[in-house]
């Protein structure tokens, strides 16, 4: 009964919150040029002034070092505030089109319109960046905003709460922090757009709560990203860059490559490359490095036991889990029926998957969902052009990883089972707004040619003026 009661109280709570954001989002400050800067400078100012809150916050949810954090999460969003502020102007610009003849004389154009109060609801493994990212571009478009970050990070999540009532205008930002039940709970009322980041279990449900209100929405979801190691490669850099983006966070993010297909003439030095860079990288015991994560809590942990139990890892392979420590691992031998390639790993573990020849590799990621990223190392063009050409996934990078989400300048999103919708930069700024229409005409020239009565003439006359004049 005092359960209820409490659930009622939050309830009640949060719909005069709602209210109070819809008034605001009524009134038109958020739609102003300079409440968009204002409140993108505050959030600029809590990152740096909170920067090293927030990396304590991120270390005590996942053992995050101080470096990562600031690359991955403040330092990006940073940057992703810079550039907003930079091009914001010209992005709220309307945008004037020509008009046919017919029409003349008249006016056309139109312009990005906020939707209203959106709804984000981000997850744990980058907690800043990905409650915040979309946030920027929200703002920028002129949206009041509710957001939700994962309960998964709890310390984070406060701070974020903290943060945005302290340096933002609550009375239209406001951060709602909990699990599924309050996730539930926000996505019963109606949003202007809901924009959820996690994975594709939940995004359906989340897709069908928008549906009941008819709510747009944009998915940013997971699954299992592909990176090809074809023959013409600098192995060792490969293996470098390999390693690196799959241990970063401990593998727990949404581009890492899940596995690698790698041509037969290369597995043995790529292998060995990426041992020696798991060395460089962690130390020999990866478990007392500053810069190896840990698994974010012990649901995860024992998956990705199992996961490793049913396998043989050919280097790497120890666990703790008082720690919940998974050394970097990487796994070979693994068929396509093998658990680890069933679903998004989201963990240390990489298998390394030999094939003969590229149709082959080809072949074997069509036989996956479409991916979030498809990574591939090759230095012949033809080789680049064909893998890109006859495969589909959310972004490509080639002889790289991850920095194609990371430029401002590139939409960053998924496809099928990675998601749908994109963000970053314009592309976050036009997700979070609609195009509006307008026309401007004049009472001048009002030609009974349109109106009824549509004799047998009147027709014969409209019929190519509508058909080749439009
Ligand atoms: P998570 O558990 O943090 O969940 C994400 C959010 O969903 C949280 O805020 C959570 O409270 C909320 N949630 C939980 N149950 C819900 C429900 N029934 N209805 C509505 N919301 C609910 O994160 P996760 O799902 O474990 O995230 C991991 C997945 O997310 C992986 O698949 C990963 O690849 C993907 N991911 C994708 C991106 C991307 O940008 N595409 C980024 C990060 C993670």
């Amino acid at each position: 009964m005092f359960c209820h009661l409490i659930l009622f109280m939050q309830h009640d709570q949060r719909f005069s919150e709602l209210v109070l954001l819809r008034e605001t989002f009524e009134s038109g400050v958020t739609r102003d040029l300079s409440w968009r800067i204002a409140q993108l400078l505050a959030l600029q100012t809590f990152l740096v002034e909170r920067e090293r809150d927030i990396a304590a916050a991120v270390h005590h949810d996942f053992r995050k070092s101080a470096a990562e954090t600031f690359l991955t999460e403040t330092g990006f969003l940073r940057g992703e505030i810079r550039f907003a502020l930079k091009h914001l102007t010209s992005w709220m610009k309307p945008r004037r089109v020509s008009i046919p003849l017919i029409y003349q004389p008249a006016k056309a154009s139109y312009s990005p319109e906020p939707y209203g109060v959106v709804l984000i609801i981000g997850a744990w493994n980058y907690p800043f960046n990905l409650s915040l990212a979309p946030l920027i571009s929200a703002i920028a478009a002129g949206n009041c905003a509710v957001v939700k970050p994962s309960e998964h990070a709890p310390r984070s999540s406060a701070l974020i709460a903290e943060g945005v009532g302290r340096y933002m205008d609550q009375s239209a930002i406001r951060v709602v922090t909990g699990g599924a039940e309050e996730a539930k709970a926000l996505l019963d009322e109606r949003f202007g757009y809901i924009f959820y980041t996690g994975s594709p279990e939940i995004g359906r449900e989340v897709m069908l709560a928008a549906a009941r209100h008819l709510t747009p929405l944009t998915l940013e979801l997971g699954g299992k990203s592909p990176c090809i190691v074809e023959e013409s490669v600098d192995i060792r850099v490969a293996a470098r860059r390999i390693v690196w983006a799959k241990f970063l966070n401990a593998g727990q993010t949404c581009l890492a490559p899940d596995y690698v297909l790698v041509h037969e003439h290369r597995e043995e030095e790529l292998l060995h490359f990426m041992q020696e860079a798991i060395t460089d990288f962690y130390g020999d015991e990866p478990r007392l490095s500053r810069d190896y994560p840990r698994i974010v809590n012990l649901d995860s942990f024992h998956r990705l036991k199992k996961l490793l139990d049913g396998s043989s890892a050919w280097c790497g392979g120890q666990s703790d889990q008082s720690e919940r420590y998974i050394a970097p691992t990487i796994l070979r031998g693994v068929t396509s029926d093998s658990p680890l390639m069933q679903l998004e790993i989201f963990g240390p573990l990489l298998p390394v998957i030999a094939y003969s020849d590229l149709s082959e590799a080809l072949d074997f990621i069509r036989h996956q969902d479409e991916p979030l990223a498809l990574y591939l190392f090759s230095s012949d063009r033809n080789v680049q052009e064909r893998v890109v050409g006859n495969s589909r996934s959310g972004g490509v990078c080639i002889n790289d990883l991850f920095f194609q989400a990371a430029l401002h300048r590139l939409p960053f999103g998924g496809l099928g089972n990675s998601g749908f919708g994109a963000y970053h930069g314009r592309a976050g700024f036009d997700t979070f707004s609609f195009q509006r229409s307008l026309l401007r005409r004049s009472f001048f020239s009002d030609p009974s040619l349109r109106y009824p009565p549509y004799r047998w003439l009147k027709f014969r006359l409209l019929k190519p003026l509508v058909t080749f004049f439009q």
